[in-house]
């Protein structure tokens, strides 16, 4: 049967477009419902937000209208009480008229106001008496306009504030004008304050008209009745009023309004009805408010007053912004939010479920194929492999069945696993086996014996490592079988049995470095000969017992011999700072992929002296073949020349000649002896020169100022004839041949105290140690060598100066010479011509 997870059910089902279409599909079904409530929404919000804008609008008209109604009524008290001044006093006169509209503060508290004027009836038969009595009055001009006769008369007789425009209207008759005239007549008749309609009051200029009306308020004559329209009509004299420019008028009345709902309003106000004819007055609109010619609100209010009735139209143009503000745009943008995100989301959860799905479904397979990947690793391994619990195999590979002859997995898995061990290990492993799972030090690798199916016992090599899986201690046993190894090990050790003694049974010194010169193997013969233990000798590098090449020029050398082999000599330092030398034979080997030197080192030091001394004999062979050579030289040269003196002396004594007198035969014996003298010098010199031998023989501890000391008596008699000072400084102890060093001393003493030509001779003999030698200088004060004659001196029987200038024989030097070549050392002369000379001499400070 083939069962299916869920996730590979889904996987399988649809093509990833079909399902994300179908996805797609049921997150606007979702999105439908929530669409349509929030269009009810923001139906219901736009309603009920054109409704509050109807409601303001209307509240807004009405109080503008109640507004007008108020402050109409209010001019009218105004006006009532201007006539009421007419109840009360006998006439008034322009003065107290002037004082009464001043004290009111007219122009204040209602403003708008053109003026308060009064107009008195005239009878026509009273016409000319008035107009003298006004032009009386200071106004010659004075007259009743219109002119024309009729019946009766009105005129403006005082106007206050009577300056400008309302100069003009001074005089006028207004009952001339039937809009006034009705007006007039109104309040005549009803007692109350009565508009005009529609006029252009005589005020107005050229510039700037604007329509107009007055109030008109009647006065009646003091004390007579008024109770009928005939006792009014009887009792009447004039009339208060105003007049009102209608801009004036409304701006006055308006102008305390709030100002932004006037910006968006438009007010018209008509007499009666509507019409452009009737139209007294037109609200100012800020056209930026207005998008276009038609309102968003309309409204018409009746204004009645006393008969006359206005009309005032509003129309609103409300601001398009607004609409942005308005609840309903606010419900409609939250709205489709919301409808946004909740679609977003289900998207999500959609998107979501189905990623969990395929996740699923990839562990699933990753699950699978990591599974097999692991059977087959397991089955691959060359060794064993078998985890158990609790004794128990539960697993094993393929290797472990080869291993131990089973046929099938069946016949390890469920059986325990000790089973596998060699009967006499069974209780060794059980108890490894406990250490490991209970944590307790045991080895990781185990070696023990192992058992096959048909009882064949060998060597077998097992590790235990413990896992927890599903909270389970798992043991993980790793078995191989060890047998060839153990028997291939057991044949290295052997044959590195056998090397080790071929090494450590080599005479010479064996031993193998790195490619940097540490020292990895050693034998025996080589820790011998540099004096360390086999211990030491493994924590050394070749620069520490190499005497003769620096670390670089070694690694060089290593190098070398790591490519091409080789052979050659140096020098090494024993521990006890001894030097030997050595011969060395390198040859570069590779082991595990690593480079050394193979070197064999031959001490050679026994060999390098017997080499050194016969280098050293053969010097001194050709040095006394040399010395043979020139006392052959003296010999016919030299030694024959005092010789042929003798000889001659000897021929005028024998030939009896007339010149060997008996006076002069003892001269000439004289000589001879002289002579003879000289040459037995020559000879003695000459013994001593040839004595000097090369070898070190009867070398001991020297002391020099007891030296010194000890020439100063021999040569006693030769200071004070020279009146000598000898200044000796502080002189060391030598290792030297104590007569030769005293031969030394002795000639250069000697040259010293003769070659002078002065009476105060001073001699210094001081040292100077050197790093290897020390250096003695004999300096005297006396005459000088010239520096051509620097070398020349040392050789034997060379002198610088005839028998009579200065007695000599020329063979001190040349026997210093000598015997400083006998210490290995140097001799030289440092000198100023006239002023004196300084010999110097090296000894060395060894001798071997
Ligand atoms: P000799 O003194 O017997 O002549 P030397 O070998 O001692 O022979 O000296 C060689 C020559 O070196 C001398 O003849 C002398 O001319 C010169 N000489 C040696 N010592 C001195 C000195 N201290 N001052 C000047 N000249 C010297």
């Amino acid at each position: 049967m083939n069962i299916t997870t869920p996730a590979e059910n889904y996987t399988k089902e649809t093509t990833p477009n079909k399902r994300t279409y179908k996805n797609l599909r049921k997150a606007f079904l979702f999105l439908l419902p929530s669409l349509l409530l929030t269009i009810v929404a923001v139906y219901n919000t736009g309603k009920a937000d054109d409704e509050k804008k109807r409601l303001e609008f209307t509240t807004t008209c009405e109080e503008i209208s109640s507004k007008i109604s108020a402050r109409l009524h209010a001019h009218a008290e105004m006006l009532r009480g201007s006539a009421a001044l007419f109840a009360t006093t006998e006439g008034v006169s322009r003065g107290q008229w002037k004082a009464f509209f001043n004290a009111s503060k007219i122009e204040r508290n209602l403003p708008g106001i053109q003026g308060l004027g009064y107009a008195i009836i005239i009878p026509k038969k009273d016409l000319q008496k008035h107009i003298v009595t006004i032009k009386n009055q200071g106004y010659p001009d004075y007259t009743i306009k219109p002119f024309g006769e009729r019946e009766i008369y009105s005129s403006i007789i005082y106007l206050e504030p009577f300056t400008e425009r309302n100069l003009r209207a001074f005089g006028y008759d207004m009952l001339t004008e039937p809009s006034r005239r009705k007006a007039m007549e109104l309040a005549r008749d009803s007692d109350v304050a009565a508009l005009s309609g529609k006029v252009i009051l005589l005020q107005e200029t050229k510039q700037e008209i604007q329509t107009g009306t007055l109030m008109y308020v009647p006065v009646y004559r003091n004390g007579m009745p008024i109770n009928t329209i005939e006792e009014r009509r009887n009792a009447i004299i004039g009339w208060v009023y105003s007049p009102y420019r209608m801009n004036d008028l409304m701006n006055g009345i308006l102008g305390n309004l709030n100002n932004t709902k006037l910006k968006e309003l438009q007010l018209k106000l008509y007499d009666d009805s509507l019409s452009n004819a009737t139209l007294i007055y037109e609200s100012k609109i800020d056209n930026s408010k207005k998008v276009n010619d038609l309102p968003s609100q309309t409204l018409s209010l009746p204004l009645n007053f006393h008969s006359k009735n206005w009309v005032i139209s509003f129309s609103e143009y409300s601001n398009p912004t607004n609409y942005f503000k308005s609840d309903a745009f606010i419900v409609a943008f939250s709205g489709l939010l919301i409808n946004i995100f909740l679609f977003i989301l289900f998207i999500t959860l959609i998107n979501t479920k189905r990623n969990a799905l395929i996740i699923a479904s990839k562990l699933t397979s990753d699950l699978k194929e990591n599974e097999s990947k692991l059977n087959a690793i397991l089955d691959n391994s060359f060794d064993a492999i078998a985890v158990h619990i609790d004794g128990f195999c539960i697993m094993c590979n393929i290797a472990a069945l080869k291993l131990f002859g089973f046929a099938n997995k069946e016949m390890i898995i469920g059986h325990p696993i000790i089973n596998v061990i060699a009967k006499s290990e069974q209780t060794r492993i059980q108890d490894y086996i406990f250490k490991r799972i209970n944590g307790i030090d045991a080895p990781f690798v185990y070696a023990t014996k192992g058992i096959k199916t048909d009882g064949h016992i060998f060597d077998l090599e097992v590790s235990l490592s413990t896992f927890y899986h599903s909270n389970k201690q798992h043991i993980l046993v790793i078995l191989r079988d060890i047998s060839e190894r153990l028997q291939a090990e057991a044949k290295i050790v052997s044959l590195a049995t056998r090397y080790q003694s071929l090494l450590q049974m080599a005479s010479d010194g064996i031993h193998i470095l790195n490619d940097q010169g540490q020292i990895v193997e050693v034998n025996n013969s080589f820790c011998k000969m540099l004096g360390y233990t086999r211990e030491e000798m493994l924590r050394l590098n070749v620069a520490d017992w190499d005497n003769q090449w620096y670390y670089e020029e070694l690694q060089a050398k290593l190098k070398e011999l790591i490519s091409s082999g080789g052979l050659f000599q140096t020098r090494h330092r024993r521990k006890d700072g001894s030097i030997i030398d050595v011969e060395i034979n390198g040859i570069g080997i590779k082991l595990d992929n690593q480079n050394y030197v193979y070197a064999s080192a031959r001490d050679i030091t026994e060999r390098k002296k017997l080499e050194n001394e016969l280098k050293e004999y053969t010097h001194q062979l050709k040095r006394s073949n040399d010395d043979l050579e020139n006392f052959a030289y003296v010999a016919s040269h030299d030694l024959r020349a005092p010789l042929n003196v003798a000889i001659k002396i000897l021929d005028l004594l024998d030939n009896g000649t007339e010149e060997a007198t008996s006076s002069n035969k003892l001269e000439y014996i004289r000589m001879a002896k002289k002579t003879m003298n000289q040459m037995s010098g020559l000879i003695k010199d000459l013994l001593d020169y040839s004595r000097i031998g090369t070898n070190q023989e009867g070398f001991s501890e020297v002391n020099i100022t007891e030296t010194i000391e000890y020439l100063k008596q021999v040569l006693k008699d030769k200071i004070t004839q020279s009146s000598a000072r000898i200044i000796v400084h502080e002189l060391p102890l030598i290792y030297a041949n104590k007569t030769l060093i005293n031969e030394l001393f002795l000639n250069l003493l000697n040259n010293a105290l003769t070659y002078h030509n002065k009476n105060e001779v001073e001699i210094e003999i001081g040292c100077t140690e050197e790093k290897e030698a020390y250096k003695f200088y004999v300096k005297d004060n006396g005459i000088g060598i010239q520096e051509k004659d620097f070398e020349k001196i040392f050789l034997i029987f060379k002198r610088l100066h005839t028998q009579s200038e200065y007695a000599g024989t020329g063979i001190g030097l040349a026997l210093c010479k000598r015997i400083v070549d006998t210490h290995k050392g140097e001799i030289w002369v440092e000198s100023t011509f006239g002023q004196g000379s300084t010999f110097y001499f090296t000894i060395k400070k060894f001798h071997q």
